[in-house]
């Protein structure tokens, strides 16, 4: 369908590199409502406080969640959560495909006995099976102190025993397992706002090319197991997951340190500094910037905060790209505490955190895929021809694509600097750039302005080569 021959030549004004060009835009300060999608406002402002609220308050009433609790009540503990989960979701619209993603597990880890594991999940099929996910953990834990015990006994972070955190130690087999855990924001908040998520989309009517996962794991607590035995099986099945949204602790604007903020958020993102997950990191900041102005979006270049772990990392782990949503001032005093109650919530801050995940999913599932940057031999598909000091991109095209937009930063950076969108092309030459000195990506962009996340063009890694002297008879 297109031509991989045809190019496009882009003519810069003079040595200055490319800033002289009328068509090229600063990244940061475009933020005007320009290529915004009625639809997507429309969706975005459709999220509902109400309703999350409802959402929370029903959440508390279980009591606990623990992935270990007893599941024979109706009313407490996690069979009657995930019960009510799967229900509610499947009572938002008939084009949700609601379901259990279920597990046996024996006893291993912090699993201290045989559990059957159940993550809730609703999909609501796109025109591909590429598939975007915004997700939460639906279970919880309590233990004496909780988290901010853990933090003010002065523990290093990485051995506190913050329970969902890499290497943590194992919990005591005779620990009572159905003890009061509300976890109202941990992870009531992003369990409500997956489900009011679930809730909007459903009831939109749109028709997305991308397949939207919304997904309510178990067993984080115990060490993201709910979310590694999914990511596994998709690995394993080869299902495409092109975007994770995880949120985990989204729901409170109040610090125990006292200060309040309300109106940002943070996005966690694996590196190295031009992964996919930052390249994900960055469009959640670009497109919630564009359809949630009043909200700002903090990426974050590490994989999570010291001594703490979320679903968003199984998923890096599996090779997926997932980034991980926080409240900008945590509450230790209340998380894995009984004081993880509604009171810790701010229901207009979780509701702006929804916004911005609507926003982003939204627009990656109108969006056609990123484009590919490399080669059959994993090569960058940059050089510096024709003249042997141009900038030359090229792409495979990606399906659904009507042009694609360029971005380039200085190669010290986290930011893009500079954008510029091009035809229906795979191939464009910006005269008289070095490629050395700055960054480049492209993403893919459809008819109505949809985009995808970035995917930039990085020099794959090398390893050395030993070198042998006179007399050594063998390679190191
Ligand atoms: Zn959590």
């Amino acid at each position: 369908m297109i031509r991989s021959s045809v190019m496009a030549l882009v003519f810069a004004a003079g040595v200055s590199g490319f800033g002289g060009a009328a068509a090229a835009q600063t990244a940061s300060g475009d933020l005007e409502a320009r290529d915004l999608d009625a639809r997507i406002v429309k969706l975005v402002a459709s999220v509902s406080e109400e309703r999350l609220g409802a959402i929370l308050k029903k959440l508390e009433s279980f009591e606990t969640r623990n992935t270990l609790s007893s599941t024979s009540s109706t009313t407490r503990g996690i069979g009657a959560a995930r019960q009510w989960i799967f229900d509610q979701m499947k009572s938002y619209s008939p084009r949700l495909q609601v379901s259990f993603d279920t597990y046996q597990l024996p006893p291993q880890g912090r699993i201290t006995r045989q559990v059957e594991l159940r993550n809730v999940m609703a999909i609501l099929p796109g025109r591909s099976p590429r598939r975007i996910y915004v997700s939460g953990h639906y279970d919880t834990v309590a233990r004496p102190g909780g988290q901010g015990a853990a933090n003010a006994n002065g523990a290093a972070p990485a051995a506190a025993p913050d329970p969902d955190a890499p290497g943590a130690r194992p919990a005591d087999p005779s620990a009572p397992l159905d003890n009061l855990a509300p976890g109202v924001n941990d992870d009531g908040s992003g369990t409500a706002l997956t489900m009011e998520l679930a809730r909007v989309f459903g009831e939109s009517g749109l028709e997305f090319d991308a397949t939207l996962v919304f997904m309510c794991h178990a067993g984080e607590e115990q060490g993201l197991v709910g979310a590694r035995l999914h990511a596994q099986k998709a690995a394993a099945e080869k299902i495409p997951i092109e975007a994770v949204l995880n949120n985990d602790i989204v729901g409170g604007d109040r610090g125990g340190s006292g200060i309040v903020d309300g109106a940002t958020i943070r996005v966690y993102a694996e590196g190295p500094e031009d992964s996919s997950s930052r390249a994900l990191a960055r469009f959640v900041q670009r497109w919630g910037a564009r359809y949630v102005p009043s909200h700002r979006v903090r990426p974050m270049a590490r994989p999570d905060r010291f001594g703490r772990g979320g679903d968003h990392s199984a998923y890096n782990q599996l090779g997926f790209t997932a980034v991980g949503f926080r409240e900008s001032r945590e509450n230790f005093t209340r998380q894995h505490d009984v004081r993880d109650t509604y009171e810790g919530i701010s229901l207009p801050y979780l509701a702006q955190n929804a916004r911005v995940n609507a926003a982003a999913a939204a627009t990656l599932a109108f969006a056609p895929p990123p484009p590919n940057v490399l080669s059959e031999r994993n090569q960058p598909l940059i050089t510096r021809a024709p003249s042997g000091y141009d900038a030359n991109l090229k792409w495979t095209a990606s399906p659904g694509a009507t042009a694609y937009r360029i971005f380039w930063r200085d190669a010290w950076g986290p930011d893009w600097q500079h954008e510029l969108l091009v035809g229906h092309v795979t191939n464009v030459v910006l005269p008289n750039m070095q490629i050395d000195d700055y960054v480049f990506g492209v993403a893919a962009v459809d008819a109505s302005g949809h985009e995808s996340f970035v995917t930039a063009y990085v020099t794959p890694p090398r390893t050395g080569t030993a070198i042998k002297t006179v007399g050594s008879d063998q390679q190191r």
